[in-house]
């Protein structure tokens, strides 16, 4: 018999109404015959409800009680779906993380899953028993009630898939996979049938939305077949998988990206060494994470210009933590920039393929887009540009590497 591990994201979940159709699909997959766990989210719109309650008990809140609210809203779909479960005759019970347990680090509002205890579960699925998991939360070792980001029952499916030794884990989602671009960007964007767990991870941690980039990680260690498909239509949707599955290898997979950029600049930064670390060292103890740097020779051979982009969120912490060192530093000048907007080329054909870079920058010289900043890695080329350019920059760049539906 064959383990499968399902997940139902909050649209799916959306009401009793939704739970009962998912429900279904759950019955159809036990009376193939496979022992199924079901990892399921919050019903839409809950998740965003308990956090804007912490917020507004208290600004400064205790992240301890936070992960209690903010986990509350996959007990009642676990609970509510092994109802329905029942109703429809399958055997099914709910478990909340702590009840498995999913054990975690103690990192509350983002914990990592640190090791999941399956015996029980095991135990019942000899029974006929389906197992509908609470998603998102965890315990940590001090007992206290754990979530792991948002997005993260994304991450507990795929880690119970993994402790599962499952065959299969299935991301119902409402989308019916994995596409090329963001099709509310990009209309001709094609769904892929297949992505590589290098590219699917690029793309999450790159802006695309589908999968939350912890999963991703974790299926690509484990090698976890993963589908990303929609619980609103009956058709295959992207599979996750190891790159020797995919034959025809396009060299371009995908365009991503992310507004959730803003750009710092340092005027006249002494050209001298422990410049960089005594600036970014005191940003990362601030918490703040720098994604782009570039930086240039010193003209005169005293001072140059760095610029970098930390996360919109962190602009005004990462400006405070600057403002403060500013004599220390010696900079004469700190420009910030929210308007800007991260646009990424991805795929592991450029690995063997020259030339993918010039033809980004090509693209974008084309529409008169200005690159404010680069950085590439082995399998994608990342630049930044003015917010106002994201469609533009965008439905070029899939048109121009031939990823257009035809
Ligand atoms: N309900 C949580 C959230 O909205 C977890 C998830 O849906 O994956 O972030
Ligand atoms: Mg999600």
């Amino acid at each position: 018999m064959a383990r499968i591990v399902i997940k139902f994201g909050g649209t799916s979940v959306a009401d009793v109404e939704h739970i009962r159709m998912i429900a279904h699909r759950v019955k159809a997959e036990v009376e193939r015959g496979n022992h199924v766990a079901v990892a399921v989210s919050a019903m839409a719109g809950t998740t965003n409800q308990l956090v804007d309650y912490a917020v507004e008990a208290a600004t400064l809140y205790d992240l301890r009680e936070y992960d209690v609210v903010v986990s509350a809203g996959e007990q009642v779909t676990a609970g509510l779906l092994a109802i329905v479960l029942q109703d429809l005759g399958v055997p099914a019970r709910s478990w909340l993380g702590w009840q498995i347990p999913i054990e975690t680090s103690d990192a509350h509002g983002s914990a990592r899953i640190e090791r999941i205890e399956t015996a029980d579960i095991l135990r019942r699925f000899e029974e006929g028993q389906v197992a509908v998991i609470a998603g998102f939360q965890g315990v940590d070792t001090q007992g206290r009630i754990t979530t792991l980001g948002r997005g993260g029952s994304d991450t507990s499916a795929v880690a119970l898939a993994a402790a599962l030794n499952a065959e299969r884990c299935d991301i119902y989602t409402d989308v019916d996979g994995v596409y090329t671009c963001d099709p509310r960007i990009v209309p001709q964007a094609r769904k892929l049938d297949k992505i590589t767990y290098e590219e699917m991870l690029e793309m999450a941690s790159l802006g695309a939305k589908v999968l939350q980039t912890r999963s991703v990680e974790i299926a690509m260690k484990h090698r976890v077949r993963v589908q990303v498909l929609s619980s609103f239509a009956d058709t295959p949707g992207t599979f996750v998988v190891d790159e020797e599955e995919i034959v025809e290898q396009a060299i371009v997979s995908g365009i991503t990206y992310s507004r959730d950029e803003a750009k710092i600049t340092l005027t006249s930064v002494p050209d001298e060494p422990g410049a960089a670390a005594s600036i970014f060292g005191p940003l990362a103890d601030a918490a703040v994470s720098v994604d782009m740097i570039v930086q240039n020779v010193a003209a005169d051979g005293k001072t140059t210009d760095l610029t970098f982009t930390v996360r919109k969120a962190d602009l005004a912490r990462a400006g405070k933590v600057l403002e403060d060192l500013r004599a220390s530093l010696g900079y004469a000048d700190l420009r910030a920039d929210a308007n800007v907007v991260k646009v990424s080329v991805i795929g592991v054909g450029m690995r063997s393929h020259a030339g993918v870079a010039q033809s980004m920058f090509m693209t974008l010289a084309e529409k008169g887009i200005n690159i404010q900043v680069i950085s590439t890695s082995e399998i994608k080329i990342s630049v930044l540009v003015a917010e106002e350019y994201t469609e533009l920059a965008v439905r070029s760049l899939h048109a121009a590497y031939g990823l257009d539906q035809v």
